[in-house]
This record gives C-alpha cells, sequence and structure tokens, in this order.
C-alpha cells in the first residue's frame, strides 16, 4: 500500500457451473486455469493458493494478508461509509438482500468463504450506495405514499458510488483543485451506466435509483421509462413479475432499441455500416446522458468539471463527442483533438472551456484497498 503498487489482479467466473475459470495476472504475465469450481469457498482457496504459488504467487504465505476488502452493492440506509465487518454488519448486510437480490446474496457468500478460510484476517466492506448517503432528502425521496419509505425503504440510493468517490478525488487531484472547492458531474458509462453531481466532494444527487436500473438507458438495461409502461405491457403480453424484470434489466437499453448488442464497439461499427437502429441507440444513449448532465448541473447551480469514466466513457471517442457536442449551451467545449484518447487521465476540453471535461479511468480496487488499509490501522 505504501506506493500503492498493483502485485497481481485476478477473477473467477464460471461458479457453480461444469467448467469454471480461475485467471491470474501479474507483472505482465497471465495464467488461466479451468476446472470445476463448485462454490465460493473453493474460489477464494483457489485464489490463495495462486497468489502464494511458488511459480506464480506474488506472495510468500497467508500471512502476509492483513486485511480483505469486499466491495458490497447495496448497505442501504446503514452504510454512509466503510466498515469493519462484524457479526453485526453481517446481520445487516442480511436484511438489505430484499433490495439488492441479485448482488448481495454473491458478496455475502464471498464474506463467509473469507472467514471461513482467513478466520484471523479483517474483512472490511466497502458499499456501491454509501457515498451517496449524503444525498438530501429532496434528491432521494419518490413521490410514492410515505409509508413505503418508512415501511419498505423505497427510495434513491445510488449506485457506483466507489468509482464516483475516486473519480472525484482524482480529476480535483489532476486540476491542482480541492474537490470541496468543485462542483463535478461524474458520467460512469459502461455496461452499467450512472452519472452523479458531487457537490464540494458530495454526493447531493445521481441517476440510478431503488436499484441500478434507472437513470440513462444502458447496455440492456431500460433506464428510466414511464412506470406505467410496466404494468401496460404486463397485462398486454400476459407476463410475470420475473419475466418483466429480465425484459428491464437484460432485454432492454441499446441492446433491446438496436437489436444488434449491447456492446458500444459493435453498436458503432453498425451504425457506421448504417444499421439505422444502431444509430438510433447512441442517439438515444448520447441524448440522455446530455439530459442528465442538464438534470444535475441543476441540482448544483452549476458545474465547474464533467468527468468521464468506465468502459464507455473512457474509451468511446465518439460517444464522448455525441454527448459533448450537445454541451455548449453550459459552456463546456470539446477539444475534438484532444478527445482522441483512451483509458489514461487526459484533459479533452479546450482552453477556452469555462467547464473542464476530463477522462479519468475509475480505480475502484484503490479505494476499497485504501479504505481497507484505513479501517486497519484504526483497529490497531
Ligand atoms: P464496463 O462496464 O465499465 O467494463 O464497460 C464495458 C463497456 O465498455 C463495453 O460493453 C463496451 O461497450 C464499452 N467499451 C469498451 N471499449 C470501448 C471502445 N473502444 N469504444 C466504445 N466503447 C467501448
Amino acid at each position: 500500500m505504501k506506493n500503492e503498487e498493483v502485485m497481481a489482479k485476478g477473477l473467477v467466473e464460471r461458479i457453480g457451473l461444469a467448467e469454471g475459470v480461475l485467471t491470474h495476472k501479474w507483472k505482465d504475465q497471465k495464467k488461466v486455469i479451468n476446472q470445476p469450481i463448485p462454490d465460493h469457498n473453493v474460489a477464494v482457496q483457489l485464489v490463495l493458493n495462486i497468489l502464494t504459488d511458488k511459480d506464480c504467487g506474488v506472495i510468500t504465505s497467508m500471512d502476509a494478508i492483513d486485511a480483505v476488502g469486499h466491495r458490497v452493492v447495496h448497505g442501504g440506509e446503514k452504510f454512509a461509509c466503510s466498515t469493519l465487518i462484524t457479526d453485526e454488519v453481517m446481520q445487516a448486510l442480511d436484511e438489505c438482500v430484499d433490495m439488492a437480490p441479485l448482488h448481495n446474496p454473491p458478496n455475502i457468500i464471498g464474506i463467509k468463504a473469507c472467514q471461513a478460510i482467513m478466520p484471523n484476517v479483517v474483512q472490511v466492506g466497502v458499499f456501491d450506495t454509501a457515498f451517496h448517503q449524503t444525498m438530501p432528502a429532496k434528491a432521494f425521496m419518490y413521490g410514492v405514499p410515505y409509508e413505503f419509505y418508512k415501511e419498505d425503504g423505497i427510495r434513491r440510493y445510488g449506485f457506483h458510488g466507489t468509482s464516483h468517490r475516486y473519480v472525484a478525488g482524482e480529476v480535483a487531484r489532476v486540476m491542482g483543485v480541492p474537490v470541496e472547492k468543485l462542483r463535478i458531474i461524474n458520467c460512469h458509462l459502461g455496461n452499467g451506466s450512472s452519472l452523479a453531481a458531487i457537490k464540494y466532494g458530495k454526493s447531493v444527487d445521481t441517476t440510478m435509483g431503488f436499484t441500478p436500473l434507472p437513470g440513462v438507458l444502458m447496455g440492456t438495461r431500460c433506464g428510466d421509462i414511464d412506470p406505467a409502461i410496466v404494468l401496460h405491457e404486463m397485462e398486454r403480453r400476459g407476463l410475470s413479475a420475473k419475466e418483466m424484470d429480465t425484459i428491464m434489466n437484460k432485454k432492454s437499453g441499446v441492446l433491446g432499441i438496436s437489436g444488434v448488442s449491447s456492446d458500444f464497439r459493435d453498436l458503432g461499427e453498425a451504425a457506421a455500416n448504417g444499421n439505422e437502429r444502431a444509430k438510433l441507440a447512441l442517439d438515444m444513449f448520447h441524448y440522455q446522458v446530455q439530459k442528465a448532465i442538464g438534470a444535475l448541473a441543476a441540482a448544483m447551480e452549476g458545474v465547474d468539471v464533467i468527468t468521464f469514466t468506465a468502459g464507455v466513457g473512457e474509451n468511446g471517442i465518439e460517444d464522448r463527442a455525441g454527448i459533448c457536442r450537445g454541451l455548449a449551451y453550459l459552456g463546456a467545449k470539446l477539444d475534438e483533438k484532444r478527445n482522441d484518447v483512451r483509458g489514461k487521465n487526459a484533459l479533452i476540453s479546450t482552453d477556452d472551456s469555462t467547464v473542464k471535461l476530463y477522462v479519468i479511468p475509475t480505480n475502484e480496487e484503490i479505494m476499497i484497498a485504501r479504505d481497507t488499509r484505513d479501517i486497519v490501522s484504526q483497529t490497531k
């Protein structure tokens, strides 16, 4: 942590399926292991084995691990910052399962697997929702009966908080201006997309809501739609709640509009080859991001800097151009030459642009590592 060096990174996929995959990268090398990985305990054990392996490992023994940081998607209203995982915290996470049925159960399984295999190692939870806990009630409440909030926790929570927090700190560092002096709109545009208004270091509004479904249309998620469409189509097509949920999460967004792909690279190519629906999907995406920027600028009574991050934000040169061409009214002027950049910190606005535009690659892992280090040092 002293010099924040990445010693290794990896991924375990297809847990519980016939053949699992572990990918391990260290220095400029890569090893892929294909074998059945029946559950998360086996997955965590495999990760530890490879981290301590004599040929491709990066630490000599498990004793070198002081702590484990976990990304947890939903912390509800209980967690406004990262926290040491205790029995009470596990209980609170269980209570959030209802609100994130897809994400929280695997998070809990991952934490339990690490606790079982490394019983004496500190575990820390870093929540996607925590950064947005500073939103005022007028921003997080929905116009539904108040009991929905009080009894069922229906409110805007927001997601990608770890990424929004990282980018806000990083752009302030790059600009040499304290984050407490900046009004930032961060556009996290990837498979899932959300924008956040970060006023003087604090999230004051964001486009995702009770779940990661609303906001701008995404790879396969519909984003904001008239809620009455849901009931109308369920009735007309005889869809169950589960089927409707799958349609909104997996079959909508730019995939649903284009019928081509959820991947923005494929869409760009199809649009260039004259596919009208791919072009429409991209036009809708750019337009919805522009509108969200306008709304979030209103939330902060102005904006000083707009940042682009995640897969599309960092790499989609045409997508950034499509979005920024409509922002001149705000005083944000894209420099097309500077915009010819991928995957690194870069200023992409003109010198006379009053609102600065930046590409800032996100780094959620470093935030999780920093929070984990800070919490460990407080407990020692
Ligand atoms: P993420 O969810 O942040 O990993 O972002 C993944 C998405 O980034 C992919 O679905 C792609 O659509 C998009 N992406 C990656 N590279 C590029 C690129 N060069 N141009 C446009 N989009 C890209």
